[in-house]
């Protein structure tokens, strides 16, 4: 398996969308003090780009979990860590890379909410509505994609391919 010689997303094409993103988030978030929370670690390089578009007061955490072992979801959702900032009366905005069956984006969401927050919303690079196996629908949408696993711009195959700068189609290798 290795990633698409062209890129399904080119670096412009995401750079673009999450200007986009961005400014939609600023415009929603105008008169508040925003606390992202990035899901490690497929969300690290998203994150890192829509947090510099962000005018104002932003705050960054960590949340990580696993519900994934490859190309198949075992649909079991586990935490691994849990942000070290005070949460109480934040206005909380969750960075995810992808979204798939949904569980692990669910799975948060249940577990912030025990909280108190002030508000609880939930950004996405990329959706593959096709694959949800909960109900889940981020406020906020990078691009919508066919049921394809994908690597790069933070995202894994087995921890490789992270650090490429587009997405690529993860494919088998005999066809390229
Ligand atoms: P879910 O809980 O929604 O099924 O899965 C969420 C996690 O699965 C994502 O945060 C990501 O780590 C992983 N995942 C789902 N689809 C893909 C994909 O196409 N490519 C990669 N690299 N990871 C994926
Ligand atoms: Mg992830």
């Amino acid at each position: 398996m290795q990633p698409s010689k062209t890129p399904m997303l080119t670096r412009e094409t995401i750079a673009q969308r999450v200007g986009e993103l961005a400014e939609t988030i600023a415009r929603d978030y105008a008169d508040k003090d925003l606390l992202l929370l990035f899901v490690l670690k497929g969300a690290m390089v998203f994150g890192s780009d829509l947090m510099r578009l962000l005018p104002g007061r932003v705050a960054v955490d960590f949340v990580r979990a696993r519900s994934y072992t490859g190309p198949n979801s075992s649909g079991r959702v586990r935490l691994l860590y849990t942000p070290t900032a005070p949460l109480a009366d934040r206005h909380v905005l969750l960075v995810e890379d992808i979204l798939d069956t949904g569980r692990t984006a669910r799975f948060l969401e249940e577990h912030l909410r025990g909280y108190q927050l002030a508000s609880l919303r939930l950004v996405t690079l990329l959706d593959k509505p096709a694959r949800r196996e909960v109900e889940l629908t981020a406020d906020y949408v990078g691009f919508t994609i066919d049921n394809q696993f994908v690597v790069g711009y933070g995202l894994d195959y087995d921890e490789a391919y992270r650090e490429l700068p587009a997405i690529h189609v993860l494919e088998n290798g005999k066809t390229g």
